[in-house]
């Protein structure tokens, strides 16, 4: 019998936070892991030096996936090492540490927010609907800011609602591959981009905010999209599914 090829999986933004968190968890899933990082090489160094200390497969390659070659060649260095590629988890973005009103936000935040957070993941959306093996899996970082309305938020939610709009569509464009395309959208989560800039009452007031009375974890949210990519998760399509402990 011909053993089943190891799966791929391309983590974008996968040095630190939640990309990390999932890139670990596919790779304790059984996938060959790409950790594709924008500038910090040694995080994303010691996150593959992590998964091949526990046995799993990792890469790590540098693209700015606002750049649509740089992620056209994301997806050729993962072809490259291993053939296939099965997964992509667009989780790359940003957040400003200052969260002025839509009047008060500069062109420059706007900018870089749409670059980054949509051109991104439309750069390599586009990649993975002409590459991804039959039956493959797409889960897109959405954020649960789109449904609580926070102001202070506009640009950034307005960024995450065009991934849903992104994800909700393209589900039915790949039609006949077998292919899922969701959304997790996280609420507070303790990463570097949550928590720089806000003070600690901030923090404790948003990290109360949930039924479940605390933030969550890179971890919870690495679950909730390593089971959108898993076999158990192949009826569901096109879906965003909140993981917020409640909060929205
Ligand atoms: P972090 O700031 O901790 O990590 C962001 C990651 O994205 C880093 O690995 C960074 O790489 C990478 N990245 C940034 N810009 C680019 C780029 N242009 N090209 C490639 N990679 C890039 O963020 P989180 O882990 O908190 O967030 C991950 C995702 O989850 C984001 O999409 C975010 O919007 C979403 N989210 C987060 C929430 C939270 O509370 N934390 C809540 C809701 C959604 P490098 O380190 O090399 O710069």
């Amino acid at each position: 019998m011909t053993p089943t090829p190891t799966q791929v999986a391309i983590v974008t933004g996968a040095s630190r936070g939640i990309g990390a968190a999932i890139a670990r968890r596919l790779a304790a899933d059984g996938y060959a892991v790409v950790v594709n990082y924008a500038g910090r090489a040694d995080d994303a160094a010691a996150v593959v030096a992590d998964i091949e200390k526990n046995g799993g497969r990792a890469i790590a390659v540098q693209a700015d996936v606002a750049d649509p070659a740089a992620a056209r060649a994301l997806f050729d260095r993962a072809q490259q090492a291993w053939d296939r590629i099965d997964v992509l988890v667009n989780n790359a973005g940003v957040m400003p540490g200052a969260l002025p009103h839509l009047a008060d936000t500069d062109d420059a935040t706007f900018d870089r927010l749409f670059a980054i957070n949509v051109k991104g993941s439309f750069n390599t959306l586009r990649e993975a609907a002409r590459r991804l093996q039959p039956g493959g899996r797409i889960v897109n970082l959405s954020s649960s800011v789109i449904g609580l309305a926070l102001p202070g938020y506009a640009v950034y939610a307005a960024t995450k609602s065009a991934i849903e709009t992104f994800t909700h569509i393209m589900a039915k464009e790949l039609r006949g591959r077998r292919i899922t395309v969701n959304a997790v959208a996280p609420g507070p989560t303790a990463t570097a981009l949550f928590l720089d800039g806000k003070s600690p009452e901030a923090v404790e007031r948003l990290a109360k905010a949930a039924p479940l009375e605390r933030l969550g974890t890179p971890e919870d949210i690495a679950q909730a999209v390593a089971f959108l990519a898993s076999p158990a998760a192949g009826w569901i399509n096109g879906q965003t599914l909140r993981a917020n402990g409640g909060l929205v």
